[in-house]
């Protein structure tokens, strides 16, 4: 068949070349061109806590305070489980790169914590959270893949002490790898410090999520999250779903703009995928619709052949691209460091060339079981065979709190018990935040309180606002571990 599998010519394919500098595993394609390079640790955002959070962030922006103005470009970057420093310049300047930011992540310039920790935030103030990272909240609350919500918590009052504790057992010789394409630079020095591999951290989903579940969240897209495993089957079900989105949702049916996808991997054998769709209020039923039905149709019949077979010929025709080169061999270094086998460029173009439809099938079907949808609350209930995802809790016994000055008819309330604190609507729903459950007590520069639960459900309240406020403030402060109490003592 014209087009069609095995039909595209292979390109050749150079090895990567696998070394070590320094007991670190360096992986370089020589290629003409400047020398892009990157150096990835095995740390990131999963791997913090509510009170830790920003503290892989903090560390990236000391080792690379002392680089200044340069004619090479480079930066720094913190995911949800890697923090990089990559340059692209001469093979000279990349190797002064790694030698000075090696140097500085075994001594932090300590003396800039506190200037450094103001440019993150105000860095922070002007992101918004993707689409993405609130998925991973509702599967993972306030753990693991879901902190990436939240704001950078530990540069309230980036202390020293555990600011070198984290670098010294995260930022070492043995929890990184390199990845160069370009000319190999000459006199490459990497001298961190010994120490050991970080496993991959362990996101645990919210206890008893029912799944898969479907939850009124977010008014500007409709989103989907699942497991799968990383394998080729699941990057090309992603890719097909996404082109299919593409085709029928927007260009047939205008009923989107942007569709769009994020993977993460969560271990050696598995990985998270949200993918989502843009849309207006009024049209999210239908997105929504869409979505499932594609979905559907995906899980069932999986692909066609003609669509594999434009994915394999995409994939082919992207390996002539430098693009390409980087892409593999930053994916070899980050195989390297999260416990993954690496194919190899003529594994993957082997891998992918065996996918089928029926594979592509099976495996989404497995993988949809533990879906979360979102949709704005507009869709309506929802949609057959998913449950409702949980927005309240059964509320504690304890001692109640109203409000000074209430509105006209409504009755909030706040209960403080030996168990937990729960915030009562005026319609009778609650949420709850278990003492047992609590992963973080914040009081915030507006005066907030912030009580965050490991499930996800967190309550927020200006004390000032209640009757009693003092007891309440005292019967909280009471229950909550000084550990998990965060910027200015209440
Ligand atoms: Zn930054």
């Amino acid at each position: 068949v014209a087009g069609g599998i095995g039909a595209s010519p292979s390109p050749p394919i150079e090895p990567v070349v696998r070394s070590t500098v320094d007991g670190v595993p360096v992986f370089f394609v020589e290629a003409d061109g400047p020398t892009v390079a990157g150096l990835v640790f095995r740390t990131g955002i999963a791997d913090e806590t509510v009170q830790t959070r920003g503290v892989s962030h903090l560390v990236e922006h000391l080792a690379l305070a002392s680089i200044g103005e340069q004619h090479h470009q480079h930066n720094g970057t913190v995911d949800l489980t890697t923090t990089n420093f990559a340059v692209r310049g001469t093979p000279e300047e990349a190797a002064d790169f790694f030698r000075t930011v090696c140097e500085s992540l075994a001594n932090l310039p300590l003396d800039r914590i506190r200037l450094e920790g103001r440019i993150l935030r105000t860095e922070a103030s002007q992101r918004s959270t993707g689409v993405a990272a609130r998925m991973a909240f509702y599967r993972y609350g306030f753990t693991g893949n879901g902190l990436s919500i939240l704001l950078e918590f530990f540069l309230n009052d980036p202390r020293p002490e555990p600011l070198v504790a984290w670098a010294k057992s995260r930022f070492n010789r043995s929890n990184c790898a390199l990845w160069i394409v370009g000319t190999y630079p000459g006199g490459l020095s990497l001298q961190l410090p010994d120490g050991a591999r970080c496993p991959m951290p362990s996101s645990t989903q919210i206890p008893k999520l029912p799944l898969p579940s479907s939850l009124p969240g977010g008014n500007d897209c409709v989103a989907i999250d699942y497991l799968s495993p990383r394998t080729s089957i699941s990057t090309t079900v992603v890719r097909v779903l996404m082109k299919r989105l593409h085709a029928e949702v927007r260009q047939s049916k205008g009923l989107t703009y942007m569709v769009a996808g994020e993977r993460t991997p969560l271990s050696a054998t598995q990985a998270e995928n949200s993918i989502w769709l843009t849309c207006l209020e009024e049209q999210a039923a239908r997105v929504r619709a869409e979505l499932m039905s594609i979905l559907d149709d995906l899980a069932t019949s999986g692909p066609q052949a003609r669509e594999l077979a434009e994915d394999l010929d995409g994939f082919v025709r992207h390996q002539d691209d430098p693009d390409a080169r980087v892409q593999d061999v930053s994916y070899a270094a980050q195989c390297e460091i999260t416990g993954m086998e690496y194919p190899g460029r003529a594994g993957l173009l082997e891998e992918r060339r065996a996918v089928t439809r029926e594979d592509c099938a099976a495996e989404l079907r497995a993988s949809l079981s533990t879906s979360i949808l979102a949709a704005p609350a507009a869709a309506g209930k929802a949609p057959p065979g998913l449950a409702e995802y949980p927005m309240t809790c059964p509320q504690v016994a304890g001692e109640v709190f109203r409000l000074r000055a209430p509105k006209q008819g409504a009755s909030e309330s706040l209960i403080v018990g030996t168990e937990g604190i729960s915030r009562v609507a005026p319609n009778g729903t609650a949420v709850t935040v278990r003492w047992s459950e609590c992963v973080g007590l914040a009081l915030e520069e507006d005066g907030n309180l912030r009580l965050m639960a490991g499930d996800g459900f967190m309550i927020r309240f200006k004390p000032d606002d209640w009757e009693r406020s003092a007891t309440v403030v005292q019967k909280v402060a009471t229950q909550v571990a000084p550990e998990q109490q965060i910027g200015p003592e209440i």
